[in-house]
């Protein structure tokens, strides 16, 4: 996985978990997701009853699991995790249903992925407090009920969409995560600085900020590849100027595009002379698998207005020359 990544591998989630916010009040920005859940939160606590079931939708690495504990934390409940592809059939969510006691709440990330199958069985898990036990095969089979204890569901998707609509009618309150700014970041590592004992300057903190594309998640990655450098090359203290050498060395750029990105872009732009250019194309020449741009390079490119896609193929944008440093191409080529 690359630096910028905004998913993170089994060993970096452990090194996460040092860094959550354990309470709502420290969870930054979101104002609108958490002004919304502190009120539901609340209400619930106050009737001594458990929240409604939540549904988070956003990005990867912008908080929908720190959510996710801090809800637990909130209602006196133990968090259990789960993934919709983890779940393959009734089978498995029967287990993870009767294990689960009064106050719980249960995390089911990718939620838009659990198997079509197993749904039913969810949707009268939280409607009802209720599964239904198949026990025998064949003709003799019966199905017994067993009631399960109140708890909540915090299912988190990257598109509610993506959910059907009887599965998205099941969730009392829906909160979309947004990329942060770049001050809320700076405040995210600054804090998390004090946590890993690292010396961190703001002026470091906002250039930190400033390339980790909106998500928490790269933010704390850098914040630690800085700690890094800043002791076995530096004097210890992460200031301004280490945390540009740290991220030069690891090819992190001002708008935080790392190898890749800046690959894609240049062939676009010198190459294909602006596209547009199709996907294949494009993979080709830059030595990787289609998906590989599309999925990993392109969302950010896209959004951040150095790319755009057209019927016809990826085009680059007057930003995207600017920022290689390119002489745009020539006016009557220009589309965009
Ligand atoms: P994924 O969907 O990939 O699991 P996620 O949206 O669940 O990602 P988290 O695992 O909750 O993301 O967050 C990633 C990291 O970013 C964690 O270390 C978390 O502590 C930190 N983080 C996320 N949001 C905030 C925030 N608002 N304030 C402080 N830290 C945050």
């Amino acid at each position: 996985k690359g630096i910028v990544s905004p998913a993170a591998s089994e060993s970096e989630r452990a090194a996460e978990a040092a860094l959550r916010p354990r309470q709502l009040s420290e969870f930054v920005g979101q104002e609108t997701v958490r002004s919304q859940l502190s009120l539901v939160l609340e209400a619930a606590v106050a009737r001594g009853k458990t929240p409604d079931h939540v549904l988070l939708s956003g990005p990867p690495g912008l908080g929908k699991t720190t959510l996710s504990m801090i809800i637990a934390a909130e209602v006196n409940g133990s968090l259990r995790l789960t993934s919709g592809p983890a779940i393959q059939n009734p089978g498995d969510l029967a287990a993870v249903l009767s294990s689960l006691q009064e106050n719980d709440v249960l995390f089911i990330d990718e939620i838009h992925r659990l198997a079509r199958t197993a749904e039913e069985m969810l949707y009268l898990a939280m409607e009802d407090f209720r599964v239904d036990v198949m026990v025998g095969k064949g003709p003799g089979a019966t199905s017994i009920p067993l009631p399960l204890p109140p708890f909540t569901v915090v299912g988190a998707t990257t598109r509610a969409g993506l959910l059907p609509a009887p599965l998205r009618d099941r969730f009392g309150f829906t909160g979309h995560l947004e990329y942060y700014e770049e001050e809320e970041l700076a405040l995210i590592v600054t804090r998390n600085a004090v946590k890993l004992q690292a010396n961190l300057e703001a002026d470091a903190a906002h250039e930190i900020a400033s390339r980790s594309r909106g998500t928490p998640r790269i933010a704390n990655r850098l914040l630690r590849r800085v700690q890094d450098w800043a002791q076995v090359r530096g004097n210890g203290v992460l200031d301004l100027a280490a945390a540009r050498a740290a991220l030069d060395v690891f090819e992190v750029d001002r708008r935080g595009l790392d190898r890749l990105d800046r690959a894609v872009l240049e062939a676009v732009c010198v190459r294909f002379r602006g596209g547009p250019v199709g996907l294949t194309t494009l993979a080709v020449s830059v030595g990787e698998e289609p998906e590989t741009v599309e999925t990993v390079a392109e969302p950010y490119l896209v959004r951040e207005g150095f790319l755009v896609r057209t019927p016809r193929g990826r085009a680059a944008t007057r930003l995207a020359f600017d920022h290689l440093g390119l002489p745009g191409p020539a006016p009557e080529e220009t589309l965009f």
